[in-house]
């Protein structure tokens, strides 16, 4: 209590402080060891990529609606994915999925440059803003069909796939990784989603392990014409 009566209500931390520490105590708990991906998630505000309804929700380790029928991934799904690209640092980085541009944010504290594609445009330039607005100048996006890959910037030395390939991965990501080089993607088969990394060992190896169960939204072909689930996306808090 201060002199005038009044509970003092300087907050040490605000919510989305305290809430953002606990997400990444959970993702710890969870089995998220590295340290450079949990730092990473700590410093890129969730918040900004989801719609302005649920920005109470944005440190809960859920995915969330960011228009045209697509999500932002559950908050452990990004960690995981990103932990399984083992990235030093000076890495080349293709993104297949960009959608709210959150996961690419993460990547591009983590790594030299990413290179991001997705199929519906206006969450294209929706991300972009978010690149821009958070300075992160190492992202090079364009919309397309990431199904094809980037031949013009391949090899890369990770790809990330944040959509479900239809029984294995297209034979043009594994073509445009580097020797030595992860591909983590989700990858359907006929009733479950598995999280599937390949490790290209030769160039036609590849070790491949299965990290976990996971639900992703399909990765589908050609860029989105504009009717595409045109009609759901949400409003965004401005700034
Ligand atoms: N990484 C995103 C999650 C996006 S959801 C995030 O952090 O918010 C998956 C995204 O993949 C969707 O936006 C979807 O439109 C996109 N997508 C699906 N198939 C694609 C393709 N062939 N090329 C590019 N993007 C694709």
């Amino acid at each position: 209590m201060g002199d005038n009566g009044f509970v003092a209500r300087v907050p040490v931390m605000n919510a989305a402080t305290t809430q953002k520490i606990r997400l990444i105590m959970h993702l710890r708990n969870m089995g998220i060891t590295d340290t450079n991906t949990l730092a990473a998630m700590e410093k890129v505000p969730r918040e900004k990529f989801i719609p302005a309804a649920m920005h109470d929700q944005a440190y809960e380790d859920i995915a969330l609606p960011i228009g045209r029928g697509q999500t932002i991934s559950q908050p452990y799904v990004v960690a995981a994915m990103t932990q399984a690209l083992e990235l030093s640092g000076r890495e080349k980085v293709l993104e297949i999925g960009t959608g709210s541009g959150y996961q690419t944010c993460v990547l591009a504290q983590l790594c030299r440059r990413v290179y991001t594609i997705e199929r519906h445009k206006p969450l294209l330039l929706r991300a972009e803003e978010m690149f821009n607005a958070l300075k992160l100048r190492n992202i090079t996006a364009i919309a397309g069909d990431g199904m094809k890959g980037w031949p013009e910037q391949a090899p890369f030395d990770g790809i990330m796939v944040t959509a479900a390939a239809q029984g294995k991965p297209p034979q043009e990501l594994l073509d445009q990784l580097r020797t030595g080089g992860i591909l983590v993607v989700p990858v359907a088969t006929a009733d479950q989603q598995i999280l599937r990394r390949y490790k290209k060992e030769g160039e036609d190896t590849f070790a491949v392990k299965d990290l976990m169960a996971v639900r992703f939204v399909p990765l589908l072909p050609h860029l989105a014409p504009a009717s595409e689930n045109a009609d759901d996306t949400p409003r965004y808090a401005e700034g």
